[in-house]
């Protein structure tokens, strides 16, 4: 195995469904705190991290507009829970002694920064952990959106997805136990093969600027770590 961490700076994406755990709504303390030990040990690496959290555990707009709200409100509702996931990942972060900044896509005076590129990479480079959170501040957009596009201003060597599943399957393994998992893909195999990644406009955001992806299991104990340092772990995709 590499003992040299194969990626200096990442973005890592987490889902809001993540952080919920095994509750159907909200977050889960203990799943926070094992995920903000686990970024814990990637700066102790001297691992660069930015970090973009979802917002589905809380309001998806979509979902919200199916309900019959107005789609803008609702994406609205859904950047905001994307900050109060933040809000408590910046705590539990803390509370590790891991230093960390929380910044917003939007102006939120007195809660949280608001998000400044050249100010994140100063702070990425002494090491504290950045929060970006709102999502990418419009409508119409995922978190997926805002990790890849946050993750090409900050020139991270790869977006870090984390999911509830080892990687990319050839099928869903929760449905298909034949499903079969890649450990390397192409952005062409991808798209040729219709595989679920991301939503077409984070992914193809990716591809047009060569970030590689790395989908992996935030679930897993360890497996952000083996990830980092190039172990059998996850899907890279890549071109
Ligand atoms: N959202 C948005 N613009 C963005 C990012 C997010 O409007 O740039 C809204 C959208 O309603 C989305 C919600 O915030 O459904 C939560 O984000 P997402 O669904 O990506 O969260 P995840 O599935 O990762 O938990």
């Amino acid at each position: 195995t590499n003992p040299k961490p194969t990626f200096r700076r990442v973005l890592l994406k987490l889902s809001g469904e993540a952080l919920m755990g095994e509750e159907g709504f909200g977050i889960d303390p203990k799943v926070l705190d094992r995920m903000a030990q686990e970024i814990k040990e990637l700066v102790e690496q001297g691992i660069q991290v930015g970090l973009v959290i979802g917002g589905g555990n809380i309001f998806r707009g979509e979902g919200l507009a199916k309900a019959g709200m107005n789609r803008v409100v609702g994406d609205h509702m859904g950047m905001l829970a994307t900050v109060i996931n933040g809000l408590a990942m910046r705590d539990a972060l803390h509370r590790a002694y891991v230093n960390a900044r929380l910044m917003s896509a939007f102006p939120l005076n007195g809660v949280c920064d608001n998000y400044n590129w050249a100010e994140a990479i100063s702070l990425l480079k002494t090491g504290r952990v950045v929060i970006f959170s709102a999502g990418t501040g419009n409508p119409f957009f995922t978190t997926d959106s805002a990790a890849c596009l946050r993750g090409i201003e900050i020139e991270a060597d790869a977006v870090l997805k984390g999911t509830k599943v080892d990687g990319v399957y050839s099928d869903d393994p929760m449905k298909n136990p034949d499903a079969v998992k890649h450990d390397t893909l192409t952005y062409a195999d991808v798209l040729d093969n219709e595989l679920k990644v991301m939503d077409l406009a984070a992914f193809t955001l990716a591809r047009d600027h060569e970030l590689p992806i790395m989908v992996f299991n935030m679930n897993k104990p360890g497996a952000l770590r083996r990830v980092i340092m190039g172990e059998a772990e996850g899907t890279l995709i890549s071109k």
